[in-house]
């Protein structure tokens, strides 16, 4: 990956593409890459869809090459949801073919004169825009049909649906899986909004003629993948229960453990959780049957394979299996149980381009306003597909939680920096409150994932109901998975790296014997640390003080059942997280 892909979509006389050397970013890959060109090149008071916004798109340092986990795609901009930086990744194919294809970096500017649509199809012989009209107005899966049809069945496409089109704040940028799919979505942050600003409707990767990029050290690559990958396979997480189950095997345990925010974070407990556990919904799927019914990786030289497709009564394709966040948001956040409902608000979701996070906690958020009742499942498809359509309605509620509980004037609206909260209660799980409140990005779990320590007794063990200890944990999981993101692979490595320290080694080696450059821990935790002071910094800038990193209000008055217990940790404590 030796260049990188500008396009100026502001250019006199239409769109212009140009390559060029890595100069400062030279090293750097997914959201490394992502948040430095952001923090960088945009101002940091920009307006998230004007001309001055950069949308970036980068594979990881890894990605393109046989290193096990490693295709994950970021995307960063300045968000149009939180007015902080974002990166938000997925995975999917594209990740991998960017790689192949030599690009460490698209950078979109600028802006396309009003109402034009382009779309970017990249392969060894360069790059080329053209006009997107046909595509106008359509979902993300028909838009890949179509594109499937022009340039084959190979290719990997990052598209928009109607919601970028839209520039609502909850739009996803969606990627297609290994069967050709758009079922993958960088979600977070409303990333497709700035994407549909930029007036791009789709990229095409096409890779063929490009070979497999090539470690520094070959031999010693290839030892320390292998023993990366025997590691995944032996831990329980990594090697048992997401293979079997997928993310939705964290149903039955959140519930279990009294923190799975139940309609809309009013309980920690939702008695319908059996029904759309990780394993009912396992066992559904293999009943129904039908090609890649088991779980299966959603980019090549995934070893976990913790993916899954969904079938619906009939037998027919409806979604790729619906992750646990999507389970849950479009589940028990909103009192629904049914699989079948879940799947198919998922399959919209993935085809409007939403961020099915912030749509579950929108609709929660719109129940609790009156708008549907709480169990009500043809009441929230109603509301999703108001959205898809664009009425007015759907226009709010495309803008997520926040927006959402202003118009409709209610309290309980689970945000941080006006992004919507995951799957897991704060007030139970204390440690993923203080990355809720803390992270860069706005509430995400994945910023750092307490929920391993606190729940799961990965990494040690630290007690999920007080506060004692969770600073640090939060603050070491955020510095690490900066750096993971930073590598393009996938974060369910984690659970194995913070368990086995021979397979945090091995990690360490696979980078090593791919850029040839000597590393140690201390550099990944040198590389968290930069990547977290770049973002912060960008938001400092851009407006955000210590204020901004808290919880609403009511995670400290009101008592959750079953524990009775309030978010603990102090404004105080928040306020150290950064200080390292
Ligand atoms: S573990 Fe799951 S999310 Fe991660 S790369 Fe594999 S299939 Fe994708």
């Amino acid at each position: 990956m030796d260049k990188i892909l500008r396009i100026n979509m502001s250019a006199a006389g239409g769109p212009v593409a140009r390559t060029e050397p890595l100069g400062d970013y030279a090293g750097l890959g997914g959201r490394a890459m992502t948040s430095t060109v952001v923090a960088k090149e945009v101002p940091p008071t920009c307006h998230p869809l004007g001309e001055a916004n950069k949308l970036v798109i980068a594979p990881g340092m890894l990605s393109g090459s046989a290193a096990a986990m490693s295709g994950r795609l970021s995307v960063g901009c300045k968000s149009p949801l939180t007015g902080g930086i974002k990166e938000a990744n997925s995975g999917g194919q594209a990740a991998q073919v960017l790689g192949r294809l030599g690009y460490a970096a698209i950078i979109l500017e600028g802006k396309a004169a009003e109402g034009d649509l382009y779309k970017v199809f990249i392969n060894k012989d360069g790059v080329k825009l053209e006009s997107a009209a046909a595509l106008k107005g359509l979902g993300n899966y028909a838009t890949v049909d179509k594109l499937a049809a022009e340039y084959g069945g190979k290719v990997a496409c990052i598209t928009i649906g109607q919601a970028g089109e839209m520039k609502m704040s909850a739009a996803s940028v969606a990627v297609t899986d290994m069967e050709q799919r758009p079922t993958r979505h960088a979600g977070r942050g409303g990333v497709g909004a700035v994407m549909g600003a930029k007036g791009i409707k789709a990229i095409i990767l096409d890779d063929e003629g490009m070979k497999m990029r090539t470690p520094a050290d070959p031999e010693k690559f290839k030892a320390a993948n292998k023993a990366f990958a025997e590691g995944l396979r032996k831990h329980p997480v990594t090697g048992e229960g997401l293979p079997a189950f997928g993310t939705n095997v964290l149903t039955n345990v959140l519930n279990e453990a009294g923190g799975y925010p139940t309609r809309n974070f009013q309980t920690g407990r939702f008695e319908g959780a059996a029904k759309i556990s990780g394993e009912t919904q396992a066992a559904l799927e293999n009943e129904r049957g039908g090609e890649g019914a088991a779980t299966h990786g959603c980019h090549r030289g995934c070893v976990i394979r913790c993916s899954g497709t969904f079938y619906d009564k009939n037998g027919n394709f409806l979604t790729k299996q619906p992750e646990y966040e999507t389970v849950w948001a479009h589940g028990g956040n909103c009192g629904i149980d049914d699989l079948d409902l879940i799947a198919r608000l998922d399959r919209m979701d993935d085809d409007f381009g939403l961020d099915t996070i912030e749509m579950g906690a929108t609709i929660a958020v719109a129940m609790e306003a009156g708008l549907a009742k709480f169990g009500d499942g043809q009441g929230a498809i109603k509301l999703l597909q108001e959205v898809g359509d664009g009425t007015p309605l759907g226009r709010i509620l495309g803008n997520g939680a926040a927006v959402t509980g202003q118009v409709f004037g209610v309290e309980r609206v689970p945000v941080v920096k006006r992004q919507a909260m995951p799957a897991y209660d704060p007030r139970a799980v204390q440690g993923i409150g203080v990355t809720y409140a803390t992270t860069t990005m706005g509430a995400d779990h994945t910023a750092g994932y307490a929920v391993a320590t606190n729940i799961l007794g990965v990494g040690g063990s630290v007690d999920p109901l007080k506060p004692e200890g969770q600073i640090e944990l939060s603050r070491n999981l955020q510095i690490a998975t900066a750096a993971i993101d930073a590598t393009g692979m996938c974060l369910f490595i984690a659970f194995a790296i913070l368990d086995q320290p021979e397979t945090f080694n091995a990690l360490v080696d696979l980078i090593a014997a791919f850029t040839g450059q000597p590393l140690t821990a201390d550099g990944v935790t040198a590389l968290g640390k930069t990547i977290l002071k770049n973002e912060r910094e960008f938001n400092r800038a851009a407006g955000f003080t210590n204020k901004d990193d808290r919880l609403p209000d009511y995670f400290k008055n009101e008592r959750l059942a079953p524990h009775n217990v309030t978010f603990a940790v102090t404004d105080e404590e928040l306020d150290t997280v950064y200080n390292w």
